[in-house]
């Protein structure tokens, strides 16, 4: 109940943040992309992670208002990167299964975009592999009307949940992200790198990318390079760090003029 008071008020005291960790191309070696991450700068706590607090947050409906601040805030930060970057960054911003249930999506989504002005071809939304089991006409519905106008869609921690193979075909999505769970032994179990191998087919197969993400070791960037991957992200290519920090750190990989990993 203490958790839930101090989450009620943390919205109005401004105590939440994004980081962003970056997702780099494997076939040009850049960064294509950045996944907002949540955080809770909590004035005796220090920084919670969202891991702590997003379940009370999708039980008492908190989760609504926090999407609302998060995509509002990961919006108003991909127009100021897209107004110094020619071609702007893809940014990637997480939705809970239980906003679908509770919220209209479309709306909430299409709201943050015209009020920040962000390009709607830079929004990918990551969804979990649950949200796609439910009301699959009507899912199918809100995530087609986004794409039109140019959203993408991303699931995430693929291959642990329910997998509806048979749905993921119904659904407007760009890429699948594979499970760290499987990127951890990839180098070093062939069971997992089968996996990961057959959901890269599963993703090619589809028209989709394969994005493996919690790439720790060179050793795992060199299997995945060699299961086709498209994408990775992990602390290898960079942790989760605010805004300002990332772009320090993209200037200094287009100074060198080597790629990023
Ligand atoms: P996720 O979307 O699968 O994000 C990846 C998580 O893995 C992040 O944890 C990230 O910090 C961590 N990670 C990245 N690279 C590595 C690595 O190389 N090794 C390891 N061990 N971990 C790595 P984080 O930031 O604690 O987020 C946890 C989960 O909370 C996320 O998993 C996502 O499901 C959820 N989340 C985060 N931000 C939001 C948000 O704004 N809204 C919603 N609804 N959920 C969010
Ligand atoms: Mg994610
Ligand atoms: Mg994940």
């Amino acid at each position: 109940m203490r958790l839930e008071g101090e989450l009620r008020r943390a919205l109005a005291r401004r105590e939440f943040e994004l980081v962003w960790q970056p997702q780099v191309s494997l076939r040009t070696g850049r960064i294509c992309g950045a996944e907002a991450l949540l955080r809770w700068r909590h004035a005796a706590r220090g920084i919670v992670s969202p891991a702590e607090f997003l379940q009370l947050a999708e039980e008492t409906g908190l989760i609504a208002p926090i999407t609302e601040w998060a995509l509002a805030a990961a919006c108003s930060q991909g127009l100021a990167w897209m107004r110094r970057r020619p071609g702007g960054v893809r940014i990637s911003v997480n939705l809970s299964p239980s906003l679908f249930v509770s919220r209209d999506v479309r709306e909430l989504v299409t709201d943050a975009l015209a009020v920040s002005g962000f390009d709607p071809a830079l929004l990918d939304i990551e969804i979990t592999e649950r949200v796609l089991l439910d009301k699959v006409e009507e899912m199918a519905a809100t995530l087609q009307s986004l794409r039109e106008i140019g959203v993408s869609f991303s699931i995430d921690d693929f291959g642990t949940g329910y997998s509806s193979l048979a749905h993921a075909r119904c659904f407007p999505v760009q890429r699948l992200k594979v499970d760290q769970a499987f990127v951890a032994r990839v180098a070093s179990d062939k069971a997992d790198a089968a996996v990961i191998g057959a959901i890269v087919s599963l993703a090619h197969g589809l028209g989709m990318d394969a994005v493996a993400e919690g790439v720790e070791t060179a050793e795992q960037l060199a299997a995945l390079r060699r299961l086709g991957c498209d994408e990775v992200q992990g602390y290898l290519t960079g942790r989760p760090v605010p805004a300002c920090e990332a772009e320090e750190r993209a200037r200094a990989a287009q100074t060198g003029s080597q790629s990023d990993i």
